[in-house]
């Protein structure tokens, strides 16, 4: 089943002499539950395509449907509302709340979903279960993106959008996040994209878009 369709999507910013064209007329097409590789260079427009996917900001041109439906058609109060459902998203930068727990950290994605994840099913699966009542300063850097990733992932979106999650990690860390990444896709089946540098994505995923100065 389709889960994702973009056709011919465009994202300009600027005007004149200062125009930058971030996208430049892409389609392609993600079947539900896939684990979805973009790779590119830095300035190739993967986080402006992430962005456009996910409700965060509003294309020049082109069409986003998410299970059938054209998201940009909507107003900006219901484009709120799949962004806060639908989409899952998780940075190089975890943005974890500093005085909040592990648990009371993923709760925050819970609060916004009408059918959460269980809480106790998660941190087990994370590997959080033993930390769950430390806070972030406490943690270890692929504790705390696993804690984003449990904040992200407890909402039970359709789609999970992760943008270089591995960025601010060591290699040992980044490869454990990547797994982990790939555990959740096979475990909750949501469907996974994931911008990235780290080239042993390419072996987990079921599809590998190349991103070149905004084309695929
Ligand atoms: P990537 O994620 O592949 O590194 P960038 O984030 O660099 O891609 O985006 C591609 C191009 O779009 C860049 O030239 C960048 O300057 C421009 N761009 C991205 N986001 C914005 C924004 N919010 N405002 C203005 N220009 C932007």
């Amino acid at each position: 089943m389709e889960i994702l369709k973009v056709e011919n999507l465009t994202k300009v910013y600027g005007k004149g002499e200062n125009e930058v064209r971030a996208l430049n007329g892409v389609s392609f097409s993600v079947e539900k539950g896939d684990f979805v590789a973009i790779i590119g260079p830095s300035g190739s427009g993967k986080s402006p395509l992430l962005h456009t996917l996910g409700g965060v900001d509003r294309p020049t041109g082109g069409k986003v449907l998410v299970n059938g439906q054209d998201v940009y058609s909507r107003s900006d109060e219901q484009i709120a509302v799949f962004r806060r459902r639908e989409v899952g998203l998780i940075y190089q930068f975890y943005n974890l709340i500093p005085n909040l727990t592990v648990r009371e950290n993923i709760e925050v994605g819970a609060y916004l979903s009408r059918n959460p994840l269980d809480m106790e099913d998660l941190l087990q699966t994370l590997g959080l279960w033993e930390h769950q009542d430390k806070i972030p300063s406490q943690l270890s850097g692929g504790q705390q993106q696993r804690t984003s990733i449990g904040r992200a992932i407890i909402k039970n979106p359709d789609i999970l959008l992760c943008d270089e999650p591995t960025g601010a990690l060591d290699y040992q860390s980044s490869k454990e996040i990547l797994r982990l990444i790939e555990k959740v896709n096979q475990k909750y089946r949501n469907t996974v994209m994931i911008v990235t540098h780290n080239d042993s994505i390419k072996d987990m995923a079921d599809k590998v878009l190349m991103l070149r100065d905004g084309e695929i």
